[in-house]
């Protein structure tokens, strides 16, 4: 079967879904507060038969997310079926999680044993009290830093740990995030703030960029460039006793829409073309209607030709998306 390639010639090789639109945590520059979750979850198999669709057109990674993916009983003997599918090549998947980590000390053993690669997990200071302010969360922060090791310890490697930078907010945190990945030895990712919120926080002062980030981290300690593949989406960093991986991820910037790969899938079964889609596309419902594996196909390849070419954020003619990040999957 061909493989999914969209009209601007990128292959589509990258599955997002959403596995339920609630969480439990409330971060101030994500949710209001006061909505919980607004879409619908899934049966799993419902979710497992789309992966297993897209999977036969070339998908290879698929990142489990939510909402807080690990809410959601049943997530173990969601990964084991998935772990089950073989690309269109023969090979497993790269199969991820990303996380808040509140409940991963308990589960990231399981997750392994079922088939799970490699987890990300959020995390956006490295201060207990700030953390607590940031997700209002009363002791979140111990729990996610057990996650973190937890999830060392299981092998779910290279642990990566993304952080979201707003001004005057956690950039005060930049050095202690660099120690904190030399300390623990995980993969840390800085991530711009995007105009994906509930609430409308967003503003391109509040963006700490790529440059500033490099700033900060050099006068801490002297940075070596890791070479980097066109497709990936971070720049990634050394220090100069090679203690420590940085990544920054500059979607804002430095965007990289010319090489996305990726499509998602919400937690009620829309497909979604990019994070600032205006649209979303109701694959469930052609499953609700009795459609075939050929019609969920036919579906799919029709979707994918519909990608945008490229976000538009800090331009005069950018259109807030449909969806926050936390009902879309991020
Ligand atoms: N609950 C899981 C978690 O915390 O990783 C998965 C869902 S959460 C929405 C996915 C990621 O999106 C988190 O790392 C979060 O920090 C990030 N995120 C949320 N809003 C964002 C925004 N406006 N810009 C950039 N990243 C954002």
């Amino acid at each position: 079967m061909d493989r999914l390639i969209d009209k601007f010639d990128r292959p589509i090789t990258d599955l997002r879904i959403s596995i339920t639109d609630r969480c439990n945590y409330k971060c101030v520059y994500c949710r209001t507060g006061n909505e919980g979750a607004i879409y619908a979850d899934l049966p799993l198999a419902d979710y497992l038969r789309m992966a297993d669709v897209f999977v036969e057109l070339g998908i290879e990674k698929v990142r489990i997310t939510g909402g807080e993916p690990l809410l959601r009983s049943g997530v173990v003997g969601f990964v084991r079926e998935l772990s089950k599918l073989r690309t269109p090549d023969g090979e497993p998947l790269d199969l991820a999680i990303t996380t808040n980590g509140h409940l991963l000390a308990e589960m990231a053993q399981p997750l392994k044993d079922a088939g799970l690669n490699r987890v990300t997990v959020s995390m956006d200071a490295v201060d207990p009290e700030r953390f607590a302010r940031i997700t209002r969360v009363p002791d979140g922060f111990h729990a996610v830093l057990a996650g973190v090791r937890a999830a060392k310890k299981a092998g779910l490697e290279p642990v990566k740990v993304n952080c979201v930078l707003l001004r005057g907010f956690n950039d005060d945190q930049i050095v202690e995030f660099a120690k904190f990945a030399r300390d623990e030895e995980v993969v840390l990712r800085f991530i711009e703030f995007m105009p994906l919120e509930e609430d409308r926080v967003w503003s391109p002062e509040i963006v700490v960029t790529f440059k500033e980030i490099l700033e900060r981290l050099r006068a801490f300690r002297p940075l070596m460039e890791i070479p980097h593949k066109r497709s990936e989406t971070a720049r990634r960093y050394t220090f100069d006793d090679g203690i420590g991986e940085i990544g920054i991820i500059a979607p804002v910037s430095q965007p990289f829409c010319g090489h996305c790969s990726r499509v998602r899938v919400t937690s009620d079964g829309k497909i979604r073309t990019c994070l600032f889609s205006i649209f979303d596309h109701d694959l469930h419902a052609v499953m609700r209607r009795g459609g075939s594996d050929d019609d969920l196909v036919v579906f799919i390849r029709k979707v994918v030709q519909k990608k945008e070419e490229r976000h538009h954020i800090g331009e005069p003619d950018f259109i807030k998306p449909s969806r926050s990040m936390v009902h879309i999957g991020g």
